[in-house]
């Protein structure tokens, strides 16, 4: 922006610091400060101006929601558990948090390196899972748990819902509040994150 006003559509993109009008034109809205009668924008957004009320705006400019590509590690829920898929509800791409989670499916044949005879022996619904998006041209979006670092992350138990901790010795989960143990494909990161 320079000194003069020059925003005249609501379209203009802003970002914080740049000078929008002055106080003899324009009542400063949301989104703006004032200093020495001048109003700047205070956050990135996109300028609004109330040409009846006499007053300018800056409407925040909304996140762009995580584009999910081949290769982007993926936390979700596991929701249904088949003998050969299963679904999760993605609930972050990258460590950024999605406000629309959405639906992806694991086959058993990605499930763990080598052979896996059921998805039942590695998830159950409810267990949280860290996987890779392996293909994005179809939908659902395909996943991967093969690999030590993907999997099951928290899991609790079938029977009392208690939480499940990982004894590592005997490759084998178990439930704190009954005792009862559990088989999953456990990342290396299980009760980790
Ligand atoms: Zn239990």
């Amino acid at each position: 922006m320079s000194d003069k006003l020059k925003v005249k559509r609501g379209q203009d993109l802003v970002t914080p610091g740049d000078r929008l009008g002055v106080i003899e034109e324009f009542q400063a809205g949301r989104g703006t400060y004032t200093e020495k009668g001048v109003i700047y924008s205070r956050t990135l957004g996109k300028v609004v101006i109330d040409l009846k009320r006499k007053r300018i705006s800056v409407q925040p400019k909304t996140r762009v929601p995580p584009i999910p590509r081949k290769g982007s590690i993926i936390i979700g829920e596991v929701q249904q558990v088949q003998d050969k898929m299963a679904t999760v509800k993605v609930l972050s791409i990258n460590g950024e948090k999605l406000n629309r989670p959405y639906t992806a499916i694991i086959h058993v044949s990605y499930a763990v390196r080598g052979f896996l005879k059921s998805l039942h022996d590695a998830f159950r619904p409810g267990d949280l899972i860290k996987a890779s998006i392996i293909g994005v041209e179809n939908l659902p979006y395909q996943l991967t748990t093969a690999g030590r670092n993907l999997g099951v992350i928290k899991a609790y138990c079938t029977r009392c819902g208690g939480s499940l901790t990982y004894r590592k010795n005997r490759k084998i989960l178990e439930c704190e509040k009954c005792g009862k143990t559990e088989r999953r494909k456990v990342s290396e990161e299980y009760d980790v994150i």
